[in-house]
């Protein structure tokens, strides 16, 4: 076998404070660790997949072969290397399960760079300006002379196992065996993305997109004008309602609420209520807009449909995309508007009424 990716899952997380080991903590639909596994085996580089663990994985792959790990990282990392000794391997890719989101293109890189280096690394710089704290004294480091380092981490096995098998200090990474050393490390840029998992704030921090989905409906009646989008479009018949009818907006508001799990448009404009007959609905979206923005939500994006024979989507799409993209203070590419027939059938069919359905999504 040439090619070994050893992934170490033993760790317990100690800064991460759960029941569950980190790494089988559900991160975007399936364990932190899997994640890990699913590029490897995707990569197609890898003859065999060493994964490191204290807690026996369900998981499925001739490919993968479990071990038992060590207290800390170093010693679970060279007992996946001594599993491998006279097992002909020629190239050895460490990596930590905390780090989910690497890419094959990072590890193509890697493999390359390995041909003429017996230690390839990715890194990263920072964008803060980083002190150090050294014999009671603070120092000024040049930023630009900060290397973050990341893993996967690869290197020639031979070697790497001779490093190893000599050290008895813990260290944090593979890298540092060889720096210790005064070898030479060929480092290369790493991925942005490919962040450590450490804390539950992590996580929490990543899941921060939310979406609401909205609809109304209104009957069409002669002798009221048409609003829709917060604008008036010339047509035989408005819309009835206990407000301006606007089942564009509406149905906006009612998908920001959802999207911010607070329930409806009734709840804040119930139709029993004197002080909101004939009120504008603009006027009622405003306060909404008031509401995400003291939540600290922004708007990625806004889908219509606008369901009606007429008027026609196409004559009055950009008024209406125009006047909501001021309504709503957002760029008008994040929204989108289409028209939807429903061939004459039933009332909206008949121009007797017009409906819409909106889906918002918003970040904190
Ligand atoms: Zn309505």
């Amino acid at each position: 076998m040439s090619n070994c990716f050893i992934l170490l899952a033993a760790g317990k997380g100690k800064r991460f404070k759960s029941k569950l080991p980190k790494q089988l903590i559900n991160y975007r639909g399936k364990p932190l660790f899997q994640h890990s596994i699913d590029i490897a085996l995707k990569s197609k580089i890898f003859d065999k997949i060493i994964l490191v663990t204290n807690k026996k994985l369900k998981i499925i792959d001739k490919k993968i072969i479990q071990i038992k790990g060590g207290r800390e990282r170093f010693e679970s990392s060279y007992k996946a290397l001594k599993f491998l000794k006279n097992k002909k391997v020629k190239n050895v890719f460490i990596h930590d399960a905390a780090r989910p989101n690497f890419s094959i293109n990072l590890l193509k890189k890697l493999k390359k760079q390995l041909t003429r280096n017996n230690a390839v690394v990715p890194y990263t710089q920072t964008d803060s300006s980083v002190k150090y704290f050294n014999k009671k004294k603070y120092e000024n480091l040049i930023r630009e002379k900060i290397f973050l380092t990341q893993t996967p981490q690869c290197f020639n096995f031979k070697k790497l196992f001779e490093l190893s098998s000599k050290n008895t200090k813990p260290v944090t990474d593979e890298a540092s065996l060889f720096l210790e050393k005064g070898l030479k490390v060929k480092f290369i840029m790493g991925e942005d993305k490919n962040i450590k998992i450490t804390t539950k704030k992590d996580l929490i921090n990543k899941i921060n997109t939310f979406y609401g989905i909205g609809f109304d409906i209104h009957r069409l009646i002669k002798n009221k004008k048409l609003y829709l989008g917060g604008i008036k479009i010339p047509f035989h018949s408005g819309l009835k309602g206990h407000s301006d009818g606007d089942v564009i907006i509406h149905a906006i508001i009612d998908g920001l609420l959802g999207a911010m799990r607070k329930r409806d448009i009734g709840t804040f404009f119930p139709d029993n209520r004197n002080k909101f007959k004939n009120i504008r609905s603009p006027k009622m979206l405003k306060s909404i807009l008031n509401m995400l923005h003291a939540n600290k939500f922004y708007i990625n994006n806004v889908d219509i449909n606008l369901i009606c024979e007429k008027p026609k989507v196409s004559k009055c799409r950009d008024k209406i995309i125009n006047s909501l993209s001021k309504l709503l203070n957002i760029d008008k590419r994040i929204i989108n508007l289409k028209g939807k027939t429903v061939e004459k059938l039933g009332l909206i069919g008949k121009e007797k009424a017009i409906a819409c359905e909106v889906i918002c999504s918003i970040s904190k």
